[in-house]
């Protein structure tokens, strides 16, 4: 089930103690502490950041994959003047191996930004060197080397290198705890297999180093969260705003065709706002769109979306929702608990919705378009209506 939770990120909490523990951890880390939830798991992320991230990770991995397909043969030439034979054959097979790997997962493997995608990249990105790393540990445990044994001792600095390359993602905690402990696991495995002790100084040293990626991976994800929450939020209501209302509703509109479900669209319009404006100023006015984008935002469910589409318009996109039900849903919404104005009055609504499996439209705009017809209807035939046609 998708979630539209909305940023927590930069609000200062009401409760006094929350609010002296926030100053406190804000000021020692700079976080604010609706910030932990999300940069600990990714559970409460709004879908669009979901989005947003998965694209990031993705375009970051093809661009690691590429630079490693590069990287890959480079030491191809000095193997061969220090390597025996057909140790050489074997170990530069794996290089060649490993640069094809990374070719193809730089530039052939396109897929959708979606979490579970960005995840499985990462996974196939750092699985290359994991083997090629198992691979040619083995082989040189095996064979004595003389002379250039130092100089292949130089192949324990890969584990580093990919630990240190986890900072790269911006990453939940339970992500990079995920991908750092898998990395010491695939890198511990000599000192198990093969009882070589060589390595139990350098796993101790990892773990510095995934400590350190750790935080930057985190500090990355914080800082796109932040960017992220600036970038789609009216400042005056806490809504998502229009552009990232519209990118919202393209990413939903091609959920919804892509795995045919009900997807609903609603327009909501206060009804004579400007009197209020005009009779009691405009700081009057805000306080009602105040009011009216909590009523709607804690009103909907989990799944829904509020956006300030412009002034005193809202849209609010129902997925997995028929326009009956969404009528019904935002008649209770509206109907539990008015609005009102500064001299008392219920604040009015009216409204238009549009489904997107009935009326089957080509994109959200035909939606959006078909549910203002219809809440202009609403306007000339009397005001306070929720209308579904
Ligand atoms: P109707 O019932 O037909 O919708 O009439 P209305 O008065 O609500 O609609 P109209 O479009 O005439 O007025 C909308 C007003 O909303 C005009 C504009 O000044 C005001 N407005 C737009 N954005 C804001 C805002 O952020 N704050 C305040 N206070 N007013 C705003
Ligand atoms: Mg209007
Ligand atoms: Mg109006």
């Amino acid at each position: 089930m998708m979630r539209f939770l909305y940023p927590q990120t930069l609000r200062t909490p009401g409760n006094p103690r929350a609010a002296a523990v926030s100053r406190s951890m804000e000021s020692f880390l700079l976080l604010a502490p609706g910030e932990w939830r999300d940069l600990v798991s990714s559970l409460h992320h709004p879908s669009l950041f979901q989005h947003e991230r998965a694209r990031f990770i993705l375009s970051r991995v093809h661009i690691m994959a590429a630079l490693l397909a590069i990287l890959a043969p480079f030491r191809i030439a000095v193997d061969e003047l220090l390597l025996p034979h057909p140790l050489f054959i074997l170990i530069d097979s794996g290089r060649v191996l490993v640069a094809a790997a990374f070719v193809i997962l730089a530039f052939f493997c396109k897929c959708s930004p979606t979490q579970r995608h960005a995840r499985l990249a990462m996974v196939i990105l750092f699985l290359i060197p994991a083997l090629f790393f198992l691979f040619s540990h083995v082989l040189l445990a095996r064979t004595p080397l003389q002379g250039a044994a130092e100089y292949f001792d130089r192949y324990t600095y890969l584990p580093f290198i990919l630990m240190a390359s986890i900072g790269v993602f911006p990453m939940v905690l339970l992500e990079t705890l995920a991908f750092t402990f898998s990395l010491l696991v695939v890198f511990a495995l000599p000192l198990w297999l093969w009882e070589d002790p060589r390595i139990l100084p350098e796993l101790v040293d990892l773990v510095l180093v995934a400590s350190v990626a750790t935080l930057a991976a985190m500090s990355q994800l914080q800082g796109m969260n932040r960017l992220f929450v600036q970038s789609t939020t009216d400042p005056l209501t806490g809504l998502f705003n229009r552009r990232a209302g519209e990118n919202l509703l393209t990413l939903l509109f091609a959920q919804a065709q892509r795995h045919p479900h009900a997807l609903s669209i609603a327009l909501l319009d206060v009804d004579n706002f400007k009197r209020i404006n005009d009779q009691w100023g405009h700081k009057a006015g805000d306080r009602v769109l105040q009011d009216v984008a909590q009523l709607l935002r804690t009103g909907v469910r989990m799944g829904d979306a509020v956006i300030r589409w412009g002034g005193e318009e809202f849209v609010v996109v129902m997925p997995y929702v028929n326009s009956v039900q969404a009528q019904a849903r935002l008649q209770t919404i509206l109907g539990e608990r008015a609005v009102r104005g500064p001299d008392g009055q219920a604040i009015g609504m009216s409204g238009g919705i549009a489904e997107l499996q009935a009326e089957s439209g080509n994109s959200w705009d035909d939606l959006v378009k078909l549910a203002d017809d219809r809440m202009y209807r609403v306007k000339t035939s009397g005001r306070g209506r929720i209308v579904t046609e």
